[in-house]
């Protein structure tokens, strides 16, 4: 995962970028990275750790212009380093050009060694760096054909960014995995990952940049292509239930209230005697708040999250991992003591979390603990950009549900079922990529290394 975002004709670009990957923090925090552009240089300022760490006013008043790109980094191929930091910045024989990307792409490897046979040298290891190459490369002479011509090579997930020094150009790959926004500063157009970046800004939505559609803003405006056949829809579900933030509206949808809806769906379906419904903050809440509405069990934040620590899933070492939890996460004995507790969870991914969870219940005096989780057992890896261990690693892949509340030690476990979780979309239920539940993958692999699905 990563937040991407761009601005076109604003005297102040680079520093409402800066607020714009504020905003999109929550979907990475590995790297963070802002590229400008003054109409004859590009400038570029990329480091490793947290938006408001990274830009000092120094560094962005460095970054002179009236056009900006930004991009948060979370690695999903590539390894933590600063070299695998994005906006990708290259100077070529037609000038500069500036690259953001959010997803993964399925025949990066494939075409990197067909690039390198030709004597191309990469400085990455990143994915996203062959789409520079295709770019660079291109016998186009106009920069969306060169787009264009690049685009048609790739496959997978992938929704871009870029920049050159006088022009703007939005890309969302034909299914539509990632979300990108367009929306408008007075007279500025912006791209975003996603809507929260633009309420911060006090930008307005316009639209979705549609899946398969480029948008090149310039001095002359904003023009929409659409050069691809239309393909079916894979909006990513995980999006939804974990990923984006719930004051953003991605796909057309609310993600707030998708998840409380998820929460209601789990209550309808998985309801079990309680005194208290509770969330495993702060992705759980509000599946824990439909949850609660949905089966009149009081809900109460029994769990309380600290905000000075990062998602410790992305933490790259399992020793740290294993600490994080404690770190992040304290029970109110208060609240829980004496209680039959249900807690509610996006996920399990390893199941390392809940598990210590659990624990902390217990120690905190929990008389039952039941966990419900706001979607599907998690047993496939994913492709497109979501940052899931080998599937070997994935609890569900290789246990039963029974054997997962064993290791969990909780009193019962329940998971939303695939169908609940569809029928929440009503007649969009179509339009998604769930290959992390039902091992369906929308975008076939090339000549990708697919070891990751081996079970043992
Ligand atoms: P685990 O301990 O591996 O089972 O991790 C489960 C926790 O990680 C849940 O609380 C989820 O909210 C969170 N989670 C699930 N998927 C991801 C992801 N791709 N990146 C970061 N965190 C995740």
């Amino acid at each position: 995962m990563c937040g991407i975002f761009g601005i076109y004709g604003h005297s102040e670009a680079a520093n409402i970028t800066y607020l714009g990957l504020h905003a999109l923090q929550h979907r990475g925090q590995e790297s963070a990275g802002i590229v400008s552009s003054d109409g004859k240089f590009l400038h570029s300022e990329i480091d490793m750790g947290l938006v408001a760490d990274i830009f000092s006013q120094d560094r962005l008043d460095k970054l002179s212009g009236y056009i900006a790109i930004g991009h948060n980094r979370y690695s999903t191929t590539g390894a933590s380093l600063l070299k695998n930091a994005q906006p990708i910045l290259v100077d070529y024989s037609r000038g500069s050009l500036a690259l953001a990307h959010n997803g993964n792409l399925v025949n990066a490897a494939y075409i990197r060694s067909e690039l390198e046979a030709y004597g191309s040298i990469f400085r990455s290891t990143m994915d996203t760096e062959v789409i520079v190459h295709l770019i660079a490369q291109s016998k186009e002479d106009k920069l969306l054909d060169r787009v264009i011509d690049a685009v048609s090579r790739i496959k997978g997930a992938y929704s871009l960014i870029i920049m050159t020094e006088n022009e703007l150009v939005g890309v969302r790959d034909p299914n539509g995995f990632r979300p990108l926004s367009l929306g408008k500063l007075k007279d500025s157009y912006v791209l975003a990952s996603e809507t929260c970046a633009f309420d911060l800004i006090e930008a307005k939505y316009e639209r979705d940049i549609e899946p398969g559609e480029i948008v090149v803003i310039d001095s002359k405006g904003i023009q929409s292509y659409k050069p691809f056949p239309a393909s079916s829809r894979s909006h990513c579900v995980f999006e939804f239930i974990y990923f984006a933030r719930p004051d953003s509206n991605i796909f057309g949808e609310n993600v707030n209230f998708i998840r409380q809806e998820l929460g209601r769906q789990l209550a309808r379906e998985t309801m079990v005697d309680a005194d208290i419904v509770i969330p495993v903050p702060d992705s759980g809440v509000p599946a824990a708040l439909g949850f609660s509405l949905e089966s009149k069990v009081p809900f109460d934040m029994g769990l309380i999250r600290s905000h000075y620590v990062g998602r410790t899933f992305i933490e790259p070492q399992q020793a740290i991992r294993h600490f994080g939890v404690k770190l992040k996460l304290n029970p109110v004995k208060k609240i829980i003591e004496g209680k039959r507790v249900i807690v509610i969870d996006d996920s399990i991914v390893r199941g390392t979390t809940s598990r210590k969870i659990i624990k902390m219940l217990r120690d905190a005096g929990a008389r039952e603990v039941h966990v419900r989780i706001s979607s599907p057992p998690t047993t496939h890896p994913c492709f497109y950009g979501i940052d899931t261990p080998d599937r070997k690693e994935l609890i569900a892949a290789t246990h039963t549900i029974e054997e997962v509340r064993r290791y969990l030690t909780a009193d019962s476990l329940s998971y939303l079922s695939l169908e609940g979780m569809l029928n929440i979309f009503k007649e969009r239920k179509n339009d998604f990529c769930m290959s992390c539940f039902d091992g369906v993958y929308p975008v076939s692999f090339e000549g990708m290394d697919t070891s990751q699905l081996e079970l043992f």
